[in-house]
């Protein structure tokens, strides 16, 4: 139906003030841009809040909250300013830093990543390095003998090759977690510790008010074909541990590379590993092969099912049970039912994938392939709606499939780095001048 008021003609009086609301509403749903961000130099790297905010940085590393639906900005100090934020062991000078990472209590805090925010609180994950003294007297790396501290450098030494070796490779160093929230009305931060280890943000659940991490669980040195994963949350407002439990992931020697969502109702977790082609048909992970791995939060378990070559796009799709995935080297969407794996639809996307989201009610699926904006029905699978790049950015032909696209949870709008030609070429490059753009979906 292109034109509703054409058969609303012949009908009465009442009939005609539906037409003319129906005739101020575009004949075909499109892609429009609402905005340019440029209260920042990149664009978010979370989702941050359901709806309405989003974060970035600016040029001085601050954190800027973006309030999407007026582009109202406010602009946080530097996350490791506020009072009450998780402080680096302070030494005098540099002299004495070897004596500081000599009593096992020395931490530095290196990386402070907003992963949630109220607009008016922001929940930070604090991450950094915890020196610990070892159990027994260390070894030297080079001929295995026993290393003694040097009382007056206060640092360890092999007696044998008389040769000093750094802290770094003679001490312990944990990876330590916190999670902070600043109030920005006080301007004061509270923090709680997470657990050590290297974590994965797998990210929010709105709805439960928590945050998911991930951890592989060391196996070295008899790793099998499974590896142990921790999963947990926490509470976006207090840091506090809500959640825990492992499940079975299969082992990968290099890391399993995971991309991740959380679904709407927050009760399924999908982690999709990352894989390349080596050549034409196979990627490196083997036995079993690139994986997407579905997590059932209430029945803490794991469900395995086939992904693809780098896999830029999902979504979840819970009252239907499907999941779709998209793949840039092998030009493909896929849709599996979530509970079994089962395949339900597959169809071709000439040119590659970038991004995949859905509309609040699972109607339609937004495909971001590198030459077109589509929207695809989810009942039959058919394409309603292309905008091809270059009318969205003018100049641009193909973008990168690396750059990326945050959708919103409410279906509405989606977060896009401003791209704009390439000296060498039609291609996309992220324009250094700009934050990011906000588009109206279809
Ligand atoms: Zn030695």
């Amino acid at each position: 139906m292109r034109n509703p008021t054409l058969k609303s003609i012949p009908l009465l009086g009442a009939a005609l003030i539906v037409s003319a609301v129906a005739v101020s509403a575009p004949t075909k749903p499109t892609f429009r841009q609402e905005r340019e961000i440029n209260a920042c130099n990149a664009s978010p790297e979370h989702l941050v809040h359901g709806d309405k905010y989003a974060v970035c940085k600016n040029e001085k590393w601050q954190p800027v909250i973006v309030n999407l639906h007026n582009g109202a900005t406010t602009v946080l100090k530097v996350l490791k300013e506020y009072e009450g934020m998780p402080q680096s062991t302070q030494v005098a000078d540099r002299a004495l830093r070897n004596a500081s990472l000599m009593t096992g209590k020395h931490r530095e805090y290196t990386s402070h990543e907003v992963l949630w925010t109220s607009g008016s609180a922001v929940g930070v994950h604090v991450s950094g390095y915890h020196y610990v003294l070892p159990d027994t007297p260390p070894k030297h790396a080079k001929c295995g003998g026993e290393l003694k501290i040097h009382e007056k450098l206060q640092q360890y030494y092999c007696p044998a090759c008389n040769q000093l070796v750094s802290s770094h490779d003679a001490m312990k160093v944990n990876r330590v977690n916190e999670w902070a929230m600043v109030d920005l009305t006080s301007e004061k931060a509270t923090s709680a510790a997470l657990p050590d280890g290297w974590l994965t943000q797998v990210g929010n659940d709105f709805t439960g008010g928590v945050f998911w991490f991930a951890r592989l669980e060391p196996c070295a040195p008899s790793c099998q074909a499974t590896q142990k994963l921790t999963l947990f949350s926490v509470n976006t407002t207090t840091g506090a541990k809500m959640t825990e439990f492992q499940v079975d992931v299969p082992y990968r020697e290099k890391g399993p590379g995971y991309r991740t969502a959380v679904s709407a109702s927050g009760k399924t977790l999908l982690l999709v590993e990352y894989d390349e082609l080596q050549d034409k048909t196979r990627g490196f992970l083997q036995n079993p092969g690139v994986s997407a791995l579905v997590v059932d939060v209430v029945a803490k378990s794991v469900r395995r099912m086939d992904a693809l070559m780098t896999t830029y796009g999902f979504a979840l799709d819970e009252k239907h049970d499907r999941v779709f995935l998209g793949s840039n080297q092998s030009a493909k969407l896929v849709v599996r039912k979530l509970s079994t794996g089962d395949l339900i639809k597959q169809w071709s996307i000439p040119g590659g994938l970038a991004h995949l989201s859905l509309s609040a009610d699972a109607s339609k699926l937004f495909v971001f392939t590198k030459g077109e904006f589509q929207v695809v029905e989810t009942i039959k699978y058919t394409t309603v709606t292309k905008v091809a790049v270059k009318t969205l950015y003018p100049g641009v032909d193909k973008w990168m499939t690396a750059d990326r696209v945050i959708t919103t949870t409410d279906g509405l709008r989606a977060l896009t780095p401003p791209m704009i030609r390439a000296e060498l070429g039609p291609w996309g490059v992220p324009d250094p001048k700009s934050g990011f753009r906000v588009f109206l979906l279809p």
